[in-house]
């Protein structure tokens, strides 16, 4: 067991929230006033246009039936999700709420996706970078001795992203079990993991949480819907920062939908029978040194020379990410799973390179 005299206060999440915010009294809409808005009333409360045309309403503040159908899809309580405009939005209201500006730290774990670091850099919190190890997994020993008692929050991705892998179940519940802040576990593609989500674990941790998304496995990244699942308590101060309308009408309704079709399995199947394919014709390209092993929808892979590889699939017309600038991933370019065209453009590119 790891000591760190630094952090001996039981976890409490009214002592992690900024004064500010656990002082402030939150913005009360004309919606929220009114609650039962959907029934055949006269609203001329909110200075909206009377005129008819499936928006002159403001959407509903609380997103109940978005809320509702996600509560039992995933068995969480209602008021343990958050909506936000994308995952982005809610990954902001965290830090909004629980970060102090220009005196509490975040802890995040490069490589992994950067708009933690942007967000704290927006946020004036200090990001204190701990490298995953050489097989990308949480850096336990080296994370929990850099925490301070200003540290709120631990971003942990996983599946992460540009790696591709999930992180142990020993290296997650070990954060949980042994950091009074805010875990944060960011499952954005969890739909395409071997691995079960930690969504059934939410009531047994108090600072677990749980951010997903239906930008990638849903299909849905143009309508910016991102979900934040955590305790009760953790969710009321959240809401009392979350801007009222924030999820605009078009997207709670498609999302209610899309939610309510189902479709998710045949996608998610396919894709990722597609990069197990992907993955076997990239082993027989010679300038390919290594291929990591994926959980999500993209594949990492180690080339001779990123730079040069990424321009020549660009000049034929395929753009792929390269990594290279980010610690530990020299000469790697991440690639996301097309469709079965799409791949097969890919591969016979590459093999013409
Ligand atoms: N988390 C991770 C790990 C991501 O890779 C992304 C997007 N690339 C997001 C969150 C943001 O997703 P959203 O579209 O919901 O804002």
């Amino acid at each position: 067991m790891i000591k760190n005299t630094e952090i001996n206060t039981p976890f409490s999440v009214q002592n992690l929230v900024r004064k500010t915010i656990l002082n402030m009294k939150s913005y009360s809409s004309a919606r929220d006033e009114f609650k039962e808005f959907e029934t055949n009333m006269v609203f001329l409360d909110a200075n909206e246009n009377p005129f008819s045309n499936g928006f002159n309403r403001y959407p509903d503040p609380q997103q109940k039936l978005l809320k509702t159908l996600l509560a039992k899809q995933k068995k969480v309580s209602l008021n343990q999700i958050l909506l936000g405009n994308g995952s982005d939005e809610v990954l902001d209201s965290l830090f909004r709420a629980f970060c102090e500006p220009n005196h509490d730290n975040v802890i995040t774990l490069p490589p992994t996706y950067g708009m933690y670091g942007v967000l704290a850099d927006i946020n004036a919190i200090e990001n204190r970078e701990i490298l995953l190890t050489k097989d990308f997994e949480p850096n336990v020993e080296c994370i929990l001795k850099n925490v301070s008692k200003n540290t709120k929050i631990i971003f942990l991705c996983s599946p992460n992203n540009p790696t591709g892998n999930s992180f142990s179940d020993e290296s997650i519940l070990y954060l949980l079990r042994n950091f009074n802040g805010l875990v944060v576990l960011d499952e954005a593609y969890i739909d395409f993991s071997s691995k079960g989500s930690w969504l059934s674990e939410l009531d047994d941790f108090p600072n677990l949480v749980i951010i997903q998304t239906l930008s990638k496995a849903y299909g849905l990244a143009g309508l910016r819907v991102g979900i934040l699942y955590a305790s009760e308590e953790i969710i009321s101060v959240l809401n009392k920062i979350k801007p009222p309308y924030n999820l605009n009408t078009s997207s709670q309704d498609i999302a209610l939908k899309k939610l309510t079709q189902n479709t998710l399995t045949a996608q998610v199947k396919k894709i990722i029978s597609e990069r197990e394919s992907v993955v076997k014709s990239l082993q027989r390209i010679e300038f390919i040194k290594q291929i990591f092993p994926s959980d999500a929808n993209f594949i990492l892979i180690k080339v001779d020379d990123a730079t040069l590889r990424y321009n020549q699939l660009i000049q034929a017309g395929i753009v792929v990410r390269n990594r290279s600038n980010q610690p530990l991933c020299e000469n790697c370019l991440r690639i996301t799973i097309g469709t079965k065209e799409e791949n097969s453009q890919l591969i016979t590119t590459l093999k013409s390179l």
